[in-house]
């Protein structure tokens, strides 16, 4: 997979992506992950990117030009399947998204927003797709990026060591996961279930499931409708 990212604030997106999971993601050549400068694309003597609002009021909003010679640029080298705005309005984030958009996509735009957001006609006229990671506003859409490209990214075969630890994470049937436990098996009187170190791996199994439905009919009653 091919991700390109724009961003009026392009260092807010160096580490989330050069590190752990996602950086041996890329060295394994499973993920691809180019973050643009929008500025570079600005053709103004002051290579500005934002511009009052029409209509007044507080705030600056980014203007369509740098964006759209950007997403121009990109297109003419390949065929992107989606161009997705991050935005508080957006759909929803969540597991199922992230579990369609990881076998889905071979080359995907996703756009930053900064100050109060993008211009209205990129929105209607070249975004395909808007995700919100959840109902608050951030300063910037780079954070929310960060979020979805990761968890996009860790779904894709390969890329976790263990495919398996994927598949039993929390929302992935609906789920949440059960607890885990390390050593030592007693730390100072706090003892591990003993079930987990008996060696039973069916039995194991079993309690993880009844784990999984006693957590989530705790914490998330409406995932098991
Ligand atoms: N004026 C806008 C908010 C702008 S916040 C409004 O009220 O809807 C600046 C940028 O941060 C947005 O353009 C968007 O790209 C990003 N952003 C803020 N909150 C977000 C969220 N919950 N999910 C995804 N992106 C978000």
């Amino acid at each position: 997979m091919r991700i390109d990212i724009l961003s009026a604030v392009p260092s807010l997106l160096e580490s989330p992506f050069s590190d752990s999971i996602l950086k041996r993601a890329q060295e394994k050549n499973i993920v691809e992950i180019y973050i643009h400068n929008i500025r570079d694309y600005s053709t103004s003597k002051q290579k500005s990117i934002d511009d009052y609002a029409f209509g007044g009021g507080a705030g600056m909003v980014l203007s369509i030009d740098p964006i759209d010679k950007c997403i121009k640029q990109l297109s003419k080298e390949r065929d992107y399947e989606e161009i997705i705005y991050m935005s508080p309005d957006g759909e929803l984030l969540n597991q199922s998204i992230c579990n369609q958009l990881s076998t889905q996509l071979k080359n995907v735009i996703v756009i930053c927003g900064h100050y109060k957001g993008i211009d209205q006609r990129i929105r209607d006229h070249i975004i395909t797709r808007e995700i919100s990671i959840g109902d608050y506003v951030l300063s910037g859409g780079e954070l929310a990026a960060a979020v979805l490209v990761d968890a996009v990214i860790r779904l894709i075969p390969g890329v976790l060591n263990n495919e398996t630890s994927a598949l039993t994470d929390s929302f992935q049937d609906n789920l949440l996961a059960p607890p885990v436990y390390t050593r030592p098996s007693n730390y100072n009187g706090w003892k591990v279930p003993e079930i987990l170190t008996s060696g039973n791996l069916k039995a194991i199994e079993k309690w993880r499931h009844e784990k999984s439905i006693e957590q989530t009919t705790k914490r998330r009653p409406d995932l098991l409708k």
